[in-house]
């Protein structure tokens, strides 16, 4: 590749975005923006191989789809107002459901609230017409602000004096040519780039049409599950519109895992017996960062990149797509430029996840002992008494749940004083409440 240790661009600059997901959608929405605010005039054209209106895997990108509170407020940043029909849950709690127990957590404030969204068209097998999905939507606000979109899948990017992208249809040069492709599709050829894409982790996912319970109640609550199967850290029954999404957190789970799940009496008490399977699948995650993930006029974002662990990676995917832009138009498109103004934004992120590990490590270590469950179950009660600011366990908890905080404050919040000592008691009135029986 050559080098280009000073190139920017220029007035009428061609950009290629390869993948249409909520990155690449958001680097275009986000480059528009910023390139207004400069008055550079620049082309965007997007490159998804995907129809997403369309249902099931044809058009998914395979998700919970829970959009974090923080990512919501992201959403206004870029002017994007999401239409009624593409929300088809506003959380208001998360039950937390456990040896016949349910205690409720309350987001800490009325600005923390969640949506949920379907990425697609909606479930495969669904009886009911298509739904508005949310990666359409970004596609059709990025057109919308001047981004031409073609249908078409990218077989390989190469190298010369500028990158040049080729399809069944095309080749073309550009100046810049940005990678969203996530991590669920295999990456086109790379011609005399060394990009590596991130270590990956498989999970398992399900929607399953719901029938048994009012909607309305449906879509305002998230349900989550310990106890099945054996190497889950949590399961979460999420609602959307018609249908509710099993989403598993663990180790080594398959769609065996999925059914061992629906037959814990306390996921069938709120969802029935044997609710009908609308759509299935096993995505991957990213779970350690991209190498060498920017070059001379070459950037991946995303998931390409490097997400949030197991959470807000549709969050972590504006943060990485908005740095990305705001370098490549104010800064450069060479490799010092990256390396200088959007690499560090990318280590945080990874810098972060460590200590997200930290945080489910302990979170797996108490689900496992009964009596620190028991003691979490009391706290709970307890704070349940107290105003919602000053819950902060359950503050602990929404965030860890929800996404929508970084792993460092969640594990400052974990370490604050009066919580431990609320624990601390809270424990010391378990071990005399057992001994006194
Ligand atoms: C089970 C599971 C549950 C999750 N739940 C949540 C959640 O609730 N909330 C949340 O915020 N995040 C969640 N995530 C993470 C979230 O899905 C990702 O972080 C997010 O989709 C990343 O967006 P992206 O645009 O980088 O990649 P993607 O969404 O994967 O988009 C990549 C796009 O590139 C296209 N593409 C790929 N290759 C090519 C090619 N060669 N040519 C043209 N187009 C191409 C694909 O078709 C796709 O449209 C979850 C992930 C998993 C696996």
């Amino acid at each position: 590749m050559n080098a280009d240790a000073s190139a920017r661009l220029q007035p009428h600059a061609r950009i290629a975005i390869v993948g249409g997901g909520p990155a690449g959608s958001f680097f275009a929405l986000a480059a528009f923006q910023i390139a207004a605010r400069l008055d550079l005039p620049i082309a965007i054209t997007i490159f998804e191989r995907k129809d997403l209106s369309a249902p099931g895997p044809r058009g998914c990108n395979m998700c919970a789809g829970i959009l974090s509170s923080r990512t919501v407020h992201g959403l206004d940043t870029l002017n994007l107002a999401l239409p009624p029909d593409v929300v088809m849950g506003r959380i208001n709690v998360y039950t937390l459901h456990w040896n016949d127990q349910h205690i409720p957590i309350d987001p800490p404030d009325a600005t923390r609230q969640v949506l949920s969204v379907y990425r697609s068209g909606g479930p495969r097998h669904s009886p009911f017409a298509p739904v508005a999905g949310f990666d359409q939507f970004l596609l059709d606000q990025a057109r919308a602000r001047g981004a031409q979109v073609l249908h078409e899948r990218v077989e390989k990017i190469s190298f010369a004096s500028q990158p040049r992208v080729t399809t069944s249809a095309r080749a073309e040069a550009f100046d810049l040519v940005v990678l969203a492709i996530g991590v669920n599709a295999l990456p086109p050829a790379f011609g005399n780039l060394t990009y590596h894409p991130p270590i990956t982790e498989t999970m398992a996912q399900d929607e399953l049409v719901i029938e048994q319970l009012p909607r309305a109640e449906m879509n305002s609550a998230v349900h989550i599950f310990f106890d099945q199967p054996r190497d889950l850290l949590f399961g979460a029954l999420i609602p959307k519109g018609h249908f509710v999404n099993v989403s598993l957190l663990g180790t080594r789970l398959d769609r065996a895992s999925v059914q061992q799940f629906l037959t814990d009496p306390q996921v069938a008490r709120v969802i029935g017996q044997h609710p009908p399977q609308a759509c299935g699948c096993q995505p991957r995650i990213a779970a350690a960062p991209a190498q060498n993930f920017f070059a001379d006029r070459f950037v991946a974002i995303g998931d390409a990149c490097v997400t949030r662990l197991y959470k807000d990676g549709i969050g972590s995917a504006l943060i990485t797509a908005r740095a990305a832009a705001e370098t490549a138009l104010t800064r450069g498109i060479h490799r010092a430029a990256f390396a200088a103004h959007y690499a560090p934004v990318c280590r945080a992120i990874a810098r972060d996840n460590r200590l997200g590990r930290a945080v489910f490590a302990l979170t797996g270590a108490s689900r496992r002992s009964p009596l620190l469950m028991r003691t979490l179950a009391r706290a709970l009660a307890a704070e349940a008494q107290q105003a919602p600011r000053d819950r902060l366990t359950s503050q602990v908890l929404w965030s860890l749940f929800t996404g929508d905080a970084d792993y460092s404050e969640i594990f400052k919040m974990m370490l604050h004083p009066q919580r431990i000592a609320r624990l601390s008691l809270a424990m010391l009135q378990e071990i005399m409440r057992k001994k006194t029986k």
